[in-house]
């Protein structure tokens, strides 16, 4: 921890930025992408991604149904209306046809999140934003080093956002990051994310309002130690991901979800369907028993059945909240032991259910 002693040692440094920056350096090196802006979480990266993308009060942003609460919350954050996409009746990510259907004059991104770091056919949905000019702002927040035809995740959209929360591939504890090779978008995020301190794209210091979403000092030197294991803890995590599946192996009623073509995931999460009765049920008595999951753990919901969004008055997404309820995503553990362990859980629990 000689790092963090030299960091704490430089404090007091109330403009001093070194560790942010030379970790903005080393993300953008690594996703070879113009410019990276850390930022204090990943909801920040969100609603930082989309105030630079000069998105807010009037405009409407497309999000899928099956979506997690902080993107939903980014976009309100950000003074634009989240509309919520169906899901595909396969499950798919994002309805491409309810997606289009439901563009108006006030639409001005489409935002994809890439849950269990898998982004479905993400082509097809570039394709949709480009053609009906909108922004691409990808929640990748769970897909570090997950690659789409051989790209990577968050380096597709005009943004590409990033969450260095704990449990996330990089990770500081808190913390977060986006990724844009637009110098303008750029200079704005960087204004915003400190108060609209310094000029960007135009806009002077202090010209319009900001925020407070500086990273710490301390929390990015934690990023830069982390960042520099990543490729080493992705190989593991893509091995452990495949091994829990195979591990968990054939049991009537559930089905792994199979790699969309295109997809290499990063392992994130090991993903099933359930085809059984209640399901939400089965996912929260696994829980229970100790693996941890999506609905079962942290109550995952459709985004339009979610209690904060009801003021929203959402549209119906049919094939989204059956997509959740029969999700089981379960974040994969590091460690082997834990490993077996939740794929024993899993066979015998799902077996007698
Ligand atoms: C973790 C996460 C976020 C939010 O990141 P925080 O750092 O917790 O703010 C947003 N979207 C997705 C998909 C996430 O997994």
């Amino acid at each position: 921890m000689a790092l963090l002693e030299r960091v704490v040692a430089r404090m007091p440094d109330p403009v001093g930025r070194e560790q942010a920056a030379l970790l903005e350096a080393e993300l953008a090196a690594m996703h070879g992408v113009a410019h990276a802006i850390a930022v204090s979480s990943g909801t920040a990266a969100l609603h930082t991604a989309l105030v630079a993308c000069d998105i807010g009060e009037g405009d409407e942003v497309l999000l899928p149904a099956l979506a997690v609460i902080m993107t939903v919350a980014a976009v309100v954050q950000a003074g634009a209306r989240p509309v919520f996409v169906d899901a595909g009746p396969d499950g798919e990510p994002l309805d491409l046809a309810d997606a289009a259907s439901k563009i108006t004059h006030r639409t001005r991104a489409l935002l994809p999140i890439h849950l269990g770091g898998r982004s479905g056919d993400l082509g097809a949905v570039a394709e949709l934003a480009a053609s009906a000019g909108l922004d691409l702002i990808e929640d990748a927040c769970q897909a570090h080093g997950s690659r789409y035809r051989g790209r990577l995740l968050g380096t597709i959209g005009r943004a590409g956002c990033f969450s260095l929360k704990d449990g996330k591939l990089i990770s500081s504890g808190e913390g977060g990051y986006l990724l844009t090779d637009d110098p303008d978008l750029a200079a704005r995020a960087a204004a915003f994310q400190t108060h609209w301190q310094i000029s960007a794209a135009g806009q002077p210091a202090l010209s319009r309002l900001g925020t407070n979403y500086r990273l710490a000092e301390p929390l990015a030197a934690l990023a830069r130690v982390s960042l520099a294991g990543f490729d080493k803890r992705l190989a593991r995590r893509r091995h452990a991901a495949n091994r829990l599946v195979d591990l968990v192996g054939d049991v009537p009623g559930l089905a792994p979800i199979p790699v969309a073509a295109g997809e290499q995931p990063n392992g994130y999460s090991a993903l099933w369907r359930i085809l059984l009765p209640r399901p939400r049920r089965l996912c929260r008595h696994l829980a229970e028993v100790g693996v941890i999951n999506s609905v079962g753990t942290f109550d995952l919901r459709a985004a339009h059945l979610h209690p904060a969004c009801r003021p929203l008055h959402p549209a119906l997404c049919p094939h989204a909240a059956h997509a959740v309820d029969s999700l089981l995503a379960v974040p994969v553990p590091d460690d082997d032991a834990r490993l077996a362990q939740i794929a024993t859980l899993i066979k015998s629990e799902v077996s007698a259910w």
